[in-house]
């Protein structure tokens, strides 16, 4: 509040300013004295303008102690205010005095209710908006988290994946010639066999035992015997299609099967295989030999007979002085 006011007479100038505040818990409209007291004393200067803030105001304790207030209701509180009131100061020196006000100002911004409501409502939903925001920022965090964890795994499945199928491949390939092995074998035929036009195809089986194989062993130890064997397997491969399957079958017996192909032509085929390996170059100037039984799949028959057949087929060309082709 600001006073433009000047004072005359004796004594120290001082005025005492009152603002009364109706409040339901203690109040009544009868009762003039019911209303909070609050108040302040100040000196009125020779000239210029007096500023009050509000918040100099207190509770008048002599209103309290008559009204016997409850200290929980001895607050400043002027929300309500009803009466200003400007009055000379009780001390003061008896005289003449003059009081003159030219002006009272009160200052700040004059909120209506509605516009408070406004401004309440808005700053409620204001904050509810930052803190959805603040949510939302945290789970686009938190899925940007999961989503990078995400792709770390798939990553690191994919590997695995990778390392599952070399698994695979080793477990279907015989380490040292790198054919496949009987497990090798009975899956890809497995994977043929599945084929819906597979059961009417014509499979020639074709066992292959090296000769004299021990001897390489004997001679010139186990390295040489593998290095024979690799050579060995790799000289098969090359004269087989590629359709054709070959699997060591164990030690140095090799098996072949050859799908779409009739006993005659696998004869020729092991004739030709016999043939390459007599051209062939071997470790430490070796003469390699083997002999061949030479078979094919009978209608409705399960590929463990031809086989047993094919391998009776070879018993017969070791026995014929190896080297040589029989056809069971
Ligand atoms: P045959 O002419 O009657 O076939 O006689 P063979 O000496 O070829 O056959 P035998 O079954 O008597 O001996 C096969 C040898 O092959 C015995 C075994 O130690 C050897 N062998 C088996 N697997 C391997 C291998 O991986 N590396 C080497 N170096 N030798 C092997
Ligand atoms: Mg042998
Ligand atoms: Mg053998």
């Amino acid at each position: 509040m600001s006073f433009d006011m000047s004072y005359e007479g004796p004594g120290d100038h001082t005025v005492r300013l009152s603002l009364r505040n109706f409040e339901p818990d203690m109040s009544t409209l009868d009762d003039y004295m019911s209303q909070k007291v609050n108040e302040t004393h100040f000196v009125v200067p020779a000239k210029g303008i007096v500023k009050i803030p509000m918040k100099v105001l207190r509770t008048a304790p002599w209103w309290t102690d008559m009204r016997h207030v409850p200290v929980f209701h001895t607050d400043m509180r002027i929300d309500n205010v009803t009466t200003f009131d400007l009055s000379v100061g009780a001390r003061d020196t008896e005289g003449r005095h003059r009081v003159e006000l030219r002006s009272l100002k009160f200052h700040g911004k004059l909120v209506s209710q509605n516009r408070l409501l406004l401004v309440l409502v808005g700053t409620w939903i204001g904050c509810a908006l930052v803190w959805l925001d603040l949510a939302l920022r945290h789970s686009r965090s938190q899925l940007s988290n999961s989503t990078t964890r995400l792709a770390l795994l798939s990553k690191v499945n994919e590997a695995l994946e990778l390392e599952t199928r070399e698994l695979a491949g080793q477990a279907y390939t015989d380490p040292l010639t790198q054919v496949l092995n009987r497990e090798g074998l009975r899956a890809a035929l497995m994977e043929k066999w599945q084929h819906p036009d597979a059961s009417a195809e014509q499979f020639a089986v074709v066992f292959v035992d090296i000769d004299h194989f021990k001897k390489v062993n004997d001679t010139h130890g186990h390295s040489v015997g593998d290095e024979v064997l690799c050579a060995f397997a790799a000289a098969i491969q090359r004269g087989i299609r590629a359709s054709d399957k070959l699997a060591r079958w164990g030690g140095e017996e090799f098996l072949i099967i050859c799908p779409g192909t009739k006993a005659a032509d696998a004869h020729l085929l092991a004739e030709k295989l016999r043939e390459a390996l007599s051209y062939q170059i071997w470790p430490h100037g070796l003469r390699v030999t083997a002999s061949f039984g030479v078979t094919a799949l009978q209608p409705g028959e399960v590929i463990g007979d031809a086989i047993k057949r094919a391998d009776s087929a070879l018993y017969r060309a070791k026995s014929n002085g190896m080297n040589c082709v029989r056809v069971a």
